[in-house]
This record gives C-alpha cells, structure tokens and sequence, in this order.
C-alpha cells in the first residue's frame, strides 16, 4: 500500500515546492517507487522535476476531471520519480469541482487506483486551504507541514491544523500529521532558534529533527529542471533531504510496527 503524503501549509513560500520535489527525489533514491502530484495551478513542481508545464499532452486536469487514467497522464521525471503535472488547467478543476458532489473526495478516488503502484505518493499543495487542498488532506494518510521558523509562521498553523481537525472529524479519521519540516533554517538567527524551540516544546516529537538548511543550491536547482538531490547531491540541502527520507521512512516502519502489534 502507498503511503499517501500531502504537503501543505497555506502560507506562501515556506517550501512546500522544494520540499515535495527533493523528498520525492530523495525517497526514490532510497529505492522507492515515487508519484508526485502536482496540486498547485502554478506547476512548479511539474517544472522542478523536469517537466515543461507549457507543453504537457495531457494534465492533472485530465486525469482528475476527464477519467483518463494515471499511466497515461503521469509523466517521467528528471529525478527518477513518476510526476502527474500540473498548470493552469487546474484553477478549471477547481471552479468545476465546486459543482459537484463529492467534490472534496474527487483526488482520494483517483488515487485509490495508484496504492498498489507506488511506495510513496507526494502531494504538493497550493498556498491556501482551497478545495484542492482538501481534496489532498482527505486523499491521505499524513500531513507534512514545512515551516520557516519565523515570528508569524506559528499563527497560521493555527488555521491549518483546524482544518486537519475537521478533514478528520468528517471526512477521514486516519489522517494523521506525519510532521512539522522546518525549512530555511538559518541557526545564526537568534529568532530562528527561539522559535524553532517553541515549536519543539509544543509539538514535541511531531517536529521532524531533521532541518533544512538554507542553501542556495536549493534554489537553483529548479532552473535546471533538476531536485538538489541530482543537481549538486552532496550540497547541504540535498544531504537534508536524503536525511529527511530516512526519518520518515523510520517513522512509518515504526507506525506499521505499532499496527501490527496492536
Ligand atoms: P508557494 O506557496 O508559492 O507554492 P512554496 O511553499 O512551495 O511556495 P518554494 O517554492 O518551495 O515554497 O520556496 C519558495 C522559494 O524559496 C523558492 O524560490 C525556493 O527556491 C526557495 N527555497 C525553498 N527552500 C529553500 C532553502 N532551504 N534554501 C534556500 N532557498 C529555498
Ligand atoms: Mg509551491
């Protein structure tokens, strides 16, 4: 079974991108079969992983909205990982969506069709809590929330964790928070590691101990079409990645091991 990921945060910027791209790469460099899905209307994902957004045949939207199937519409991509892309096509899905029954369930149904296929499937989430965002958090098992360990970083946590309440209340009970990432993390600043301790004093073990660093290679990487992990691997971000794939490959063992034993 597919272990379903989402990665959100609705705040803009924080390294949703960067993070779904580069742990995709780093899982499937860690011997797992990867799909990423591109949840965002503005493909940068799709674009990260080495796939124009600009010249696609067939899209997420096609997928999700015209009942063509996963193999047909997902694509290969530059870091050894299945990508299902998306552009602009998909603030379509989104308005077309808001018609329908079962609008918010749309992604979990389509993907029930991958759970056999992939290890891992990643879902890169657009900067707000819309109905694609939704659709995302009932589509999986775990939330992972990067964060830039700022001032108001932890205000809007506050909007998204309720909204992982209520997905959970209503739509799907599993769904757990597979963990806090932070991001760009700079431990010279002073802010940095204040808040870095806030968080770690109340969300205790649900913060990932792996950070990313900010690194430049990070950044860069995308205007190659490449994860850091294939453009520069022995960067500093892309040796955090690596280590990130393996907390949370121990993390789910250690989740299926309590299953079993229970
Ligand atoms: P959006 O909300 O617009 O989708 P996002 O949360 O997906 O944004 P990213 O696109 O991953 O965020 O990152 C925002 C910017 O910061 C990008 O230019 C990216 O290259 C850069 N960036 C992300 N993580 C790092 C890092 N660890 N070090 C340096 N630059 C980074
Ligand atoms: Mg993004």
């Amino acid at each position: 079974m597919a272990r379903v990921i989402a990665i959100a945060n609705q705040k803009g910027g924080v390294g949703k991108t960067t993070t779904s791209v580069n742990l995709s790469a780093a899982l499937a460099l860690s011997g797992c079969v990867v799909l990423l899905v591109d949840l965002d209307p503005q493909g940068n994902a799709t674009m990260g992983s080495g796939v124009d957004k600009r010249n696609l045949d067939l899209s997420i939207y096609d997928w999700l909205m015209e009942n063509e199937p996963l193999e047909t519409v997902a694509v290969e991509g530059s870091g050894g990982f299945k990508v299902m892309p998306g552009n602009t096509d998909l603030t379509a899905a989104e308005v077309e969506l808001l018609n329908e029954d079962k609008r918010t369930e749309r992604l979990s149904q389509k993907l029930s069709a991958a759970q056999n296929i992939f290890d891992y499937v990643i879902i890169d989430c657009p900067p707000s809590l819309s109905i694609l965002t939704i659709n995302a958090l009932i589509a999986s098992d775990g939330v992972l929330i990067p964060m830039q360990c700022e001032y108001y970083a932890l205000e809007g946590l506050t909007a998204l964790l309720e909204t992982v309440e209520r997905v959970r209340e209503e739509a799907n009970k599993d769904l757990m928070i597979e963990g806090l990432l932070r991001t760009m993390y700079d431990p010279r600043n002073s802010l940095t590691r204040d808040v870095s301790r806030q968080l770690m004093d109340y969300f205790g073990e649900a913060v990932f101990r792996t950070v990313i660093p900010r690194n430049v290679r990070l950044a860069e990487a995308p205007s190659h079409g490449l994860p850091a992990t294939h453009y520069d691997k022995r960067s500093r971000g892309a040796v955090a990645y690596m280590a990130l794939a393996a907390e949370l490959r121990r993390r789910h063992m250690s989740i299926l091991y309590k299953e079993k034993e229970s």
